[in-house]
């Protein structure tokens, strides 16, 4: 029988159901919330705006995109099936390889008969009448389903920086996170990269090695550091294989779901040889080792993180010859590790090239974009492709440009407008029925080890609901309120808080967003998870049910 789709014209009667759930994004979250929701008996839509599956690996089609996280570690962990079936060829695998895996994994799950594509949703609204939501997709279609989920991502709404003249460049033009299908040709051109946080710095480090010129345009530079990546080897793939228990545990047990955590150990509490001797050992580790993995006090104490943002300044300087470069890539205003940090594959070494320039927007910032290049307070440049690697309007970007009215008809963007609130990242009092997965103040880390259990958790509440005829789950104003102090009291402390970054919630190139929030959860997940499992263990009294 065919599904249903989305009706264009005149709502229907409100009552008239088109589904159970209705979710937004067919990235990892999506596509297993779909998955989970079929299996307990749900009618589920879901409308994604891209062409494919994959999300975040649909859209970051930009050369050098790839994992920071452990393949093996990133993948569905719930289907011995799909774990048997798959083999990893990296151990940080490229966009290419995730994309496939998504697909494939679709395929495998037989998802894609109930996904709608080319669908942005533009609005959802909630009918108090019928205790349902309304929702409107961009081609004027309509539809209602009792319960709607957000997997829109916390990284997937682009943003171009606030330069004037950015619709004048007649040359090529890309946004990392908008990169085309078709292939795109550096060779021999003059490229200008605007932007060097993780997608800039791999971006750049692939374009260096075919563009004519390439010129860097750095506003603040990132302490990056090797990510160290090689093939798997079918014997090593076998071995992982044969590990997947051990390495989903490892990653159950640690604080961001990586594989790795934080050494016990302060910074002081070593000798001055054992200190160096171990942070070598960590610039030779692969992935994020070096981040997660380091002295307990790296990422709190200023002294602690003083001396070792220095020992990581000293390999820049030693990686760079032109040492007025090498001071230019060496961030100053903000301590190792207190923003994102990028994983590079030969990131400095780049600027040894003689294509390659780099200019420091923070001393001769950008005035405009011209149609032919664009203009510093110093000079004018001429350019065949302006690459923009300019991020994202990270978290709540991509709820924001949906116009989700709860009860009252007040908008959720409105309701945040004083500052973040959610009980544990998945609801917000007032928006009864509407669930985010990734949504601010949820644990991240590595990602879909926090999806999965998010997807669990909503698919069992929507179970629950169902076995006890209810139909409808909002959360308590007090519920939230505990959430909101608890996620701030795990703030308290940490240096990242104390830095401008999406992390703490600012963006220069979105208008409101310079204003330092707690926008995401730094507890640990293990915690996290605790504090959800209590609240289904209890029946959801934190939730206001009917
Ligand atoms: C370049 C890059 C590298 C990353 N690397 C890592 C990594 O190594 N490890 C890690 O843990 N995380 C990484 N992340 C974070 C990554 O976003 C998550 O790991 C994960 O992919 C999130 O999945 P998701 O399904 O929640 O969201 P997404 O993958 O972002 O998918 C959201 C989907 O929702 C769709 N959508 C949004 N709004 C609408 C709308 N209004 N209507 C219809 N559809 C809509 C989008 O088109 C998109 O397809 C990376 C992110 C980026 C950008």
């Amino acid at each position: 029988m065919p599904t249903p789709t989305a009706q264009p014209g005149p709502a229907q009667s409100p009552t008239a159901l088109d589904y159970d759930t209705v979710v937004i994004g067919a990235g990892i979250s999506g596509l297993y919330q779909l998955y989970r929701l079929r299996e307990v008996g749900q009618r589920v839509r879901v409308f994604e705006a891209g062409t494919g599956v994959g999300g975040t690996w649909y859209w970051n089609r930009y050369p050098g995109c790839r994992f920071d996280s452990e393949s093996y570690s990133y993948g569905y962990s719930f289907s011995q099936e799909l774990l048997d079936e798959w083999d990893w060829t990296e151990h940080f695998a490229p966009q290419p390889e995730t994309e496939r895996y998504l697909n494939y994994v679709a395929d495998k799950l037989d998802l894609r008969r109930d996904i709608q594509f080319r669908s942005r949703v533009k609005a959802a609204t909630w009918d108090e009448e019928a205790g349902a939501w309304e929702i409107s997709l961009e081609d004027g279609s309509r539809c209602h389903s009792r319960y709607v989920v957000t997997a829109v991502g916390p990284l997937s709404a682009p943003t171009l920086p606030r330069i004037p003249g950015v619709e004048a460049f007649r040359g090529e033009a890309y946004h990392t996170g908008l990169w085309p299908k078709h292939p795109v040709s550096f060779e021999g051109k003059r490229v200008a990269v605007i932007g060097t946080g993780a997608t800039g710095v791999q971006a750049i480090t692939e374009i260096a090695k075919t563009a004519g010129h390439l010129t860097v345009f750095q506003r603040r530079p990132n302490w990056c550091t090797p990510l160290h990546n090689r093939p798997i080897t079918k014997a090593e793939m076998a071995e992982i294989r044969a590990g997947y228990p051990t390495i989903f545990e490892r990653c159950r047990e640690t604080a961001a779901c990586f594989l790795h955590t934080t050494d016990p150990r302060g910074t002081f509490e070593v000798t001055p040889e054992e200190r160096e001797a171990f942070w070598e050992m960590l610039y030779s580790s692969p992935g994020f080792a070096i981040w997660l993995g380091n002295f307990k006090d790296v990422l709190i104490d200023r002294e602690a993180n003083a001396l070792f943002s220095a020992f990581v300044a000293d390999k820049i300087r030693q990686r760079v010859k032109d040492q007025r470069v090498a001071e230019l890539l060496i961030p100053k205003d903000h301590g190792f590790g207190t923003r994102r940090v990028p994983q590079e594959s030969g990131y400095y070494e780049i600027y040894n090239q003689a294509n390659v320039e780099l200019v420091s927007i923070l001393e001769t910032p950008i005035e405009c974009i011209t149609p032919t290049g664009l203009r510093t307070t110093e000079r004018d440049f001429t350019f065949d492709m302006i690459v923009y690697a300019t991020g994202f309007d990270a978290i709540t970007g991509s709820l924001d440009r949906i116009d989700i009215r709860g009860a009252g008809g007040r908008k959720l963007k409105e309701r945040w407008r004083g500052g973040l609130e959610t009980f544990m990242g998945v609801m917000v009092d007032g928006y009864p029925n509407l669930f985010m997965i990734m949504g601010p103040h949820t644990a991240l880390g590595n990602i879909p080890r926090s999806i999965e259990y998010n997807v669990e958790w909503i698919r069992d509440l929507l179970a629950y609901l169902d076995r006890h005829g209810l139909r409808m789950a909002d959360a308590r104003r007090d519920a939230v309120e505990e959430w909101t102090a608890f996620v701030k009291k795990k703030g308290e402390g940490l240096l990242a808080n104390e830095v401008d970054s999406w992390m703490t919630g600012v963006n220069q190139n979105v208008e409101g967003k310079n204003v330092r929030i707690i926008a995401r959860y730094s507890g640990t997940a293990p915690e996290y998870r605790e504090w959800c499992d209590r609240v289904a263990a209890g029946g959801y009294q934190e939730l206001k049910l009917a």
